[in-house]
């Protein structure tokens, strides 16, 4: 197994150059917010009184025509066009492996500059489809009962990265508007969920930045209801996250005491239960959302039975919330088990009959791993086989 950081509770990121460097010298207008772009572009010695309207122009090509070459954008002048191109770069990462499933969930293992990969997974539901989004590589925090925390840390994405993922899921869809055809209202990603792997609260710059971009109206324009961020409780950052993104919120509850929650979500140790349920009570005010999700997964023997149901219900009492249950997704060396079905069922009834809703999430894609760390740990296993290293989960 992967050595875990020193201490649970640190984050413990490597930094990146704060510059997003393309790689040959050009910077990569991706991820760059309308403000940040402006000034690229000023810097890069475009006329101040036409900066404005340059980068509502370059913003249109890339986010609502998805183009990813400056010739291609004729409404500016040739010498424009050529000035960008020297200056600047439109990159997206690179998908390494792309599987699709029986159910039609599509998951990409994607490949960073330097090397290190991420997972995006894409759920078709009825209607909608919601893009699974990462937001480090690895975690710093240790949650026993997740994949990506035994996984060595790693660093943060950069905003261009994130912003990436969704462009990159938007080509393998084919969802660029196409001109001249008729506009086509049903999404095929409407929503964006930011539960890959990482702590999006622990990288809040680049994921604030990131919503920024794809909620702006000019380009992908997802409103802001239509992207849950997912916390483990990183209290000091909920009410910023409420302030500056205003997205919806779902956290990882997974427990009804802290001797239990300190173990499941180490990083009660230092935010515990009360903390956060304060935190989460000013949520809804603060970002003008309507509820909650409380993620709560079912670990058979450990947080499963009524009464956890009953105190759970006591607990979030006066906050507006929706409980997701979701089933233990196993991974090989896990310290758990799934709860068997009926358990998760009376659990969910306990909750339901208390007045909250509690969906029992469907597992989707398993037929290609598509649970939280689970490609990327396969592709690696493979390559220390490869390698003669070990097979070691
Ligand atoms: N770090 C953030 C977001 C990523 S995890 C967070 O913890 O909220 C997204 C969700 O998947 C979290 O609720 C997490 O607790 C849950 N999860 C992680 N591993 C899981 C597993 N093996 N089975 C079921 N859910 C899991
Ligand atoms: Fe990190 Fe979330 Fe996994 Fe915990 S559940 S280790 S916070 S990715």
């Amino acid at each position: 197994m992967d050595a875990l950081p020193a201490s649970p509770l640190q984050p413990d990121v490597i930094a990146l150059p704060r510059k997003p460097e393309a790689g040959d010298g050009r910077t990569n207008l991706v991820g760059l917010t309308r403000p940040a772009l402006e000034a690229a572009l000023a810097e890069a010695g475009l006329p101040a009184g036409q900066v404005r309207m340059r980068a509502a122009q370059v913003w249109q090509w890339i986010y609502h025509w998805g183009v990813r070459d400056f010739a291609a954008m004729t409404n500016l002048s040739k010498a424009v066009r050529a000035l960008l191109a020297e200056r600047f770069a439109i990159r997206v990462p690179e998908v390494a492996r792309r599987e699709v499933s029986a159910d039609g969930t599509r998951k990409y293992l994607v490949r960073l500059e330097g090397g290190h990969e991420v997972e995006t997974v894409y759920i078709p539901e009825e209607g909608r489809g919601t893009l699974c989004v990462s937001s480090q590589v690895g975690c710093t925090l240790t949650c026993s009962f997740c994949h990506t925390g035994t996984q060595r840390l790693v660093r943060n994405l950069t905003a261009a990265e994130i912003v990436g993922q969704v462009l990159l899921a938007r080509d393998d869809l084919g969802e660029w508007p196409v001109r001249g055809a008729p506009k086509d209202e049903t999404r095929l990603l409407s929503n964006i969920v930011l539960m890959g792997m990482g702590e999006p609260l622990y990288n809040f710059e680049a994921v604030r930045d990131a919503m920024r971009v794809v909620m702006d109206g000019e380009g992908i324009a997802l409103s802001r209801r239509r992207i849950t961020l997912s916390t483990s409780g990183v209290v000091p950052e909920i009410a910023r996250c409420a302030e500056e993104i205003g997205c919806l919120l779902a956290v990882s509850f997974h427990a009804t005491t802290d001797a239990v929650r300190d173990v499941l979500v180490p990083i009660n140790r230092k935010w515990n239960i009360a903390a956060l349920l304060a935190a989460l009570r000013d949520y809804p005010r603060l970002s003008n959302s309507e509820r909650i999700t409380f993620e709560y997964v079912m670990l058979d023997g450990v947080n499963d039975s009524d009464e956890d149901a009953r105190r759970l219900v006591r607990l979030i009492a006066g906050i507006p919330a929706k409980i997701n249950l979701i089933p233990f997704n196993e991974w090989p060396g896990a310290p758990y088990r799934r709860s068997p079905e009926a358990r998760i069922r009376r659990f969910a009834d306990i909750v339901h009959k208390a007045g909250y809703a509690s969906p029992i999430r469907t597992p989707r894609g398993e037929d290609i791993m598509a649970a939280c760390g689970q490609l990327r740990s396969a592709t690696e296993r493979a390559r220390r086989i490869r390698s003669g290293v070990g097979a070691a989960p």
